[in-house]
């Protein structure tokens, strides 16, 4: 029986497990399969600082990569894990090598999806950012006074849009829901938001879908929106959300939902099989939910990585979660989904603001604006589950956020 602890996939997850596995000093052999050609880096960049050429591939790498070797990691790069035999506990790769596992963890992340192909009829010039690759690819074209259509009003099309417009480019961004950030902010947020990237010079609009690209010479030159507007395009970044890369565990009859399932130990429907990160799906507040996030990436692989060393620890998610958007820092601490109400407070210095999100009455979550103090408060009442009668406290504007905690 092979004691081989493989992990699929190299990011975030994959080297938070890893590391951790050592740190609590257990020596089983373990191998890495990433199928992009780098050792585990950080993707939060690449929509930032690196998009921006301010930063190198270097500088994203978490390890490099004598230390893998120094703490006997394999990590295989460029490969892929192509199907799971689990009768046989053997994962095959598609470079036809075979490695048989004691356990398997999936951290297999999650993949953007991309415009439908009757849109973008293979056209050149459209982008989706998830890898270093794919951000080495936009960059060139990240050049002054190109137009730039961003689909999709979230973190990631927000993000590129700032980039963007420091780098000189015209820049439109569309939203097909009424608002920006709608799955993943209060309205407030959103208005804070919106405000900022017209003042950037971004055109923003809002409830207006992408109808139809042109394109000349094989590549991208226009856009027809679903409110009739016809705009002039050099390239085009969809930033329209991501779907769990589950495929392999669905085709070996493991259990998915919106992601591989996992228990509060991070255990798949096989008992030697784990899932962690962005591919997982986890049970939060009688939800099941995917976390996209480093926190959780970081937190439910270390979790995952104790319990493979015979801990029965469950994991309990403290999510935390950042943007950054031209000297705008978004920091959020919990998780808002089921918010019923949010109340809006100003910040100590100027351009400092929070929103506080609660559901029956209760804090769920803090979106803190250039605001580190809101942010630390929020964070410290969540993570102490003191959440309970603060909403009036909040609602008065003459209280000082700090004597909360
Ligand atoms: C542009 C961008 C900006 C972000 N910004 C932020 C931020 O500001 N704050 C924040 O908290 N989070 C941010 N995130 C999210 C965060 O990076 C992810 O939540 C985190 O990387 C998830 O880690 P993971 O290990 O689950 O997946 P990943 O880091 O995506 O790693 C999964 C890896 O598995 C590989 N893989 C998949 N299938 C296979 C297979 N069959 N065989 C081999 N390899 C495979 C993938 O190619 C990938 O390399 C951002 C993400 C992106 C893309």
């Amino acid at each position: 029986m092979s004691e081989r602890l493989v992990i699929i996939g190299g990011g975030q997850a994959a080297f938070a497990c890893a590391a951790k596995l050592r740190a609590l000093n257990d020596m089983r052999p373990v191998t890495i399969v990433s199928r992009e050609d780098a050792y585990p880096y950080q993707r939060p960049p690449l929509s930032k600082k690196y998009l921006l050429g301010e930063m190198s591939l270097d500088r994203l790498m978490f390890r490099p990569v004598e230390w893998y070797a120094e703490n006997a990691i394999d990590v295989l790069t460029g490969v892929s894990a192509v199907s799971l035999d689990r009768s046989r506990k053997r994962v095959a790769l598609s470079d036809s090598q075979v490695l048989d596992y004691g356990n398997l963890v999936f951290a297999t992340g999650s993949t953007p999806r991309s415009l439908p192909d009757a849109l973008t009829q293979g056209l050149a010039g459209i982008f989706t950012i998830r890898s270093f690759a794919d951000a080495d690819r936009l960059r060139p074209h990240m050049e002054a006074g190109k137009r730039l259509l961003v689909v999709g009003g979230g973190y990631i099309g927000l993000e590129a849009a700032s980039v963007a417009r420091h780098l000189g480019l015209e820049v439109t961004v569309i939203e097909a829901a009424d608002r920006i950030l709608a799955r993943v902010a209060s309205t407030a947020t959103a208005d804070l938001f919106r405000d900022i990237h017209r003042a950037h010079g971004v055109e923003l609009l809002e409830g207006v879908g992408l109808a139809a690209l042109t394109g000349e010479a094989g590549k991208v030159k226009g856009a027809e929106l679903s409110d009739g507007r016809h705009l002039d395009v050099d390239l085009v970044i969809a930033g329209i959300g991501a779907y769990a890369e589950d495929g392999l565990a669905r085709a070996a009859g493991i259990a998915c939902g919106s992601g591989v399932t996992v228990d509060e130990c991070g255990r798949t429907s096989d008992p030697d099989i784990y899932a962690m990160g962005d591919c997982a799906e986890l049970e939060w507040k009688g939800r099941r939910i995917r976390l996209e996030s480093v926190q959780n990436a970081v937190d439910q692989a270390e979790n995952v990585a104790l319990n493979l060393t015979g801990a029965h620890e469950a994991y309990r998610p403290k999510p935390w979660f950042w943007s950054d958007q031209y000297d705008v820092k978004l920091q959020i601490a919990g998780f808002n989904a089921g918010y019923d109400e949010t109340i809006a407070r100003p910040g100590a210095r100027e351009g400092a603001s929070s929103v506080w999100y609660f559901a029956g009455g209760e804090l769920i979550a803090v979106d803190a604006i250039n605001d580190a103090k809101a942010y630390v408060v929020g964070k410290k009442l969540l993570d102490s589950g003191r959440t309970a009668h603060l909403r009036d406290s909040v609602a008065n504007l003459e209280t000082d956020i700090k004597s909360l905690i």
